[in-house]
């Protein structure tokens, strides 16, 4: 159950469009606080909240229990006087993506695919998020700024793949999100568009008719890496959505960050992985935290990750194991730890 501030955000929850969504979600500590009970932590958890806004829509709100500051998902919303303390090797830029930025735009970090970052905005603020100070203002905005990095990929014949990230992908209007794909299907040694989502479980509105016709309709195969970290995000109304995105011919994937007092258990991961086959999602990666600055409470030794593994390996079916896997920055793919 939860509280949120009043009925009327209850019933907000579960109503209006997508659009109507992001205008209606928390926007700052005192509203998170306000809807779920919590009492405000002072002095460092202020500056967390500076250098990082809180953003939290109320589909995802109405699934934390209230006054339960222990609640997996809160935690991964929740600014923590933490988050000022950072170890050295904690960065603002984890995974060297400056380094790998091809184009405006435009990441390249392995062979034969590309990524686009479309979009700073996203649906939720994870507090762990390894983009939490990415330069989101140099990328484009618009179709016309998108036409030279395009323009670059149809270029090189050695790319089959785009994956749509941001920020969140979703977050585009449909039209927008017709075009850039239109434009892409148009390359013809172009075979997968992939998007890098949580718009269907923050918001399952998000996955409107419209949109299913754009997944339908490409030429491209449409991969859907969503991004769930906890059983408790699943509810039905995202198992709904997810169901209407497998039903359009799409791949449905999930990668999960591995985190402290969120998932690192056997019983958390266990339910994670049964909840996302019975929402038709196949659970893919299980990451390691990358090293950005402001997310250190959250890490989790790898040992105890290749330990929960290991674990999972002895009561689920293969493919309901994720691959343990850690991002390092200048590496040709991403290291398999298990
Ligand atoms: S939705 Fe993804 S990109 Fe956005 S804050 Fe969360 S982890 Fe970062």
């Amino acid at each position: 159950m939860t509280i949120l501030a009043n009925k009327t955000d209850l019933v907000r929850a579960g109503s209006g469009t997508w659009q109507d969504q992001m205008k209606w979600a928390v926007r700052d500590l005192k509203g998170l606080q306000e809807a779920l009970g919590l009492a405000d932590e002072g002095g460092l958890q202020h500056a967390a909240e500076a250098e990082f806004p809180v953003f939290a829509p109320l589909p995802y709100l109405s699934r934390i229990n209230p006054c339960d500051l222990g609640d997996p998902l809160l935690r991964q919303i929740w600014p923590s006087g933490n988050e000022m303390e950072s170890p050295a090797h904690f960065s603002s830029d984890p995974l060297g993506e400056s380094d790998a930025t091809k184009s405006s735009g435009m990441l390249q970090k392995y062979k034969g695919r590309v990524l686009l970052v479309t979009t700073g905005a996203c649906a939720v603020h994870c507090r762990y998020c390894f983009r939490r100070h990415f330069p989101y203002e140099q990328a484009p905005k618009s179709m016309i700024q998108w036409e030279p990095t395009l323009a670059e990929i149809a270029a090189d014949k050695s790319i089959d793949e785009v994956i749509l990230s941001g920020g969140d992908p979703l977050t585009l209007v449909d039209h927008s999100l017709a075009r850039l794909i239109s434009r892409i299907d148009d390359i013809a040694h172009i075979k997968r568009i992939r998007f890098h989502t949580r718009l269907p479980i923050m918001i399952p509105q998000r996955v409107t008719d419209a949109l299913l016709k754009i997944l339908a309709n490409s030429r491209s195969q449409m991969i859907v890496v969503i991004h769930a970290n906890h059983a408790n995000e699943l509810d039905l109304s995202v198992e709904r959505s997810l169901g209407q995105i497998a039903d359009s011919g799409a791949l449905l994937l999930n990668q999960a960050v591995l985190l402290r007092k969120v998932n690192d258990s056997l019983e958390s991961l266990k339910d994670l992985s049964e909840r996302l086959l019975s929402c038709r999602v196949l659970p893919y990666y299980l990451h390691q935290l990358d090293p950005v600055r402001g997310a250190a409470h959250f890490e989790v030794d790898v040992n105890k990750g290749l330990h929960l593994i290991s674990e999972l390996r002895s009561c689920l079916p293969g493919y309901a194991v994720p691959r343990y896997v850690q991002e390092l920055r200048g590496e040709p793919n991403k290291t398999v730890l298990a």
